[in-house]
């Protein structure tokens, strides 16, 4: 690839940009250039998630993305060389209404039906058993998958992205994206601070700067940033470490081990959208409360506020990614919007998104034309209740 033409841009080098250059290249591309703003990839969204990985969702694209994007995490070394650092220690939904009961059934039935044999009812008892420390007198029960669980998502993503290197990608560092040009048949070029570079794609990969990234193009996205806080505790022994992601349905808070200590996250409803990512000093507060309701042991977890940390979340207004080609800009090409589980479903879109530019096509999601924008002028919006 010579440096001033390529056959596709990728517009941000984050997790979903990385995964998208392996896709492209392990197909057969050679003239792919990644293009990324900082001095280092994992300073926007990547860098600060949690790296909870689930199938556990409402919708069958969700539910099929996790299904295509869990099993790779868990061959990910085998097939890039590369530790992903998955862990399948399971997600654990508590229910504490019999509605939530009913929900967790009605979204194993659709999970199930679609293949993922891993997830089952737990009753209370079960999760006593599991967790002795949870306190679970308020529990009916909850929905338990196996294969759900974590990973490391800065060491997915320069996995993702030494390999597709190797396989002929090639990354600019310290260099925005300022312009994206157009002729009569579509995309033409992007400016960028190293020049321009002509060339007839560019996917948007800006994650929660993508909205800004689409008004280049010319294009409204409906993509907004959320200052989402979490907090690591100091090691902590009396909670066991086997544990998997336990989700408290009676108010949103979750928690998982992490290290010696325990990763505690609560997504405030109160929180506005903005490019806001100071840490919150009082959030603390709030969320060591949830969590010694839910953990009474809890109460002895030490938390140093200076390791706390905030980031984006890139949301939509039906919480769904919007993937694919734009129909109104040729070689446009949106991998926007996953609402917070844009680590999970890295895998999934860099299949989807390469499909699409290579072939049209793809046969991973059932139907990936509902994660088009179209869906919002259309008014065909989705609806993922199973939010984290
Ligand atoms: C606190 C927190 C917890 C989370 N927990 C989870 C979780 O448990 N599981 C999960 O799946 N997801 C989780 N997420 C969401 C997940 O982190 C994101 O969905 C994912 O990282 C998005 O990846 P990305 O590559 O699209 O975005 P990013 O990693 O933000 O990458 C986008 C890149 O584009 C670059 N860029 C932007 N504009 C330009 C420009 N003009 N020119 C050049 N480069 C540009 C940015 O610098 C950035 O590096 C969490 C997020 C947060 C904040």
């Amino acid at each position: 690839m010579s440096l001033n033409t390529a056959d596709v841009v990728i517009a941000g080098g984050g997790i979903v940009g990385s995964s998208i250059a392996w896709h492209l290249t392990a197909a057969g591309s050679k003239s792919v250039l990644v293009i990324e703003r900082e001095s280092a990839q994992g300073k926007g969204s990547t860098g600060k998630s949690m790296g909870g990985v689930r199938a556990q969702f409402s919708t069958p694209v969700n539910i099929q993305m996790s299904l295509y994007s869990i099993p790779f995490y868990a061959k990910f070394e085998e097939t890039l060389g590369h530790p992903s650092g998955y862990r399948d220690q399971g997600y654990l939904f508590l229910a504490t209404k019999s509605s939530h009961l009913d929900y967790l059934r009605a979204n194993m039935d659709r999970q199930r039906a679609l293949g993922l044999n891993t997830v089952r009812t737990i009753e209370a008892q079960e999760i006593a058993n599991m967790l002795p420390p949870l306190r679970s007198d308020d529990i009916l029960g909850g929905s338990f998958c196996s294969t759900d669980g974590f990973v490391d998502p800065y060491s997915a993503m320069t996995g993702f992205m030494a390999r597709a290197i190797e396989q002929g990608a090639t990354l600019w560092k310290k260099t925005g994206v300022t312009g994206i040009e157009r002729d009569a048949q579509g995309i033409c070029a992007v400016k960028t601070t190293r020049g321009t570079v002509a060339t007839r794609t560019v996917v948007n990969a800006a994650g929660a700067w993508a909205a800004e990234m689409a008004k280049l193009a010319g294009i409204d996205l409906p993509v907004e940033p959320l200052r989402r806080m979490l907090v690591p505790s100091e090691p902590f022994d009396d909670f066991p470490h086997s544990s998997p992601m336990v989700i408290d349905m009676s108010n949103g808070f979750h928690f998982r081990p992490e290290g010696r200590g325990f990763l505690l996250a609560w997504n405030d409803p109160e929180e506005k959208s903005s490019y806001n990512t100071d840490f919150e000093p009082a959030f603390i507060e709030k969320i060591l409360t949830l969590a010694a309701n839910r953990v009474p042991v809890f109460e002895n977890l030490a938390v140093n506020p200076k390791r706390a940390w905030a980031g984006l979340y890139e949301m939509t207004p039906d919480h769904h990614a919007i993937l694919g080609p734009v129909p109104s800009v040729q070689g446009f090409f949106l991998a926007n919007g996953f609402s917070g589980h844009g680590v999970m479903h890295a895998p999934a879109t860099g299949k989807i998104v390469s499909d699409l530019i290579l072939h049209g096509k793809t046969a991973i999601v059932d139907d990936a034309s509902v994660l088009s924008i179209e869906r919002f002028a259309k008014g065909q919006l989705l609806h993922e209740t199973a939010l984290l």
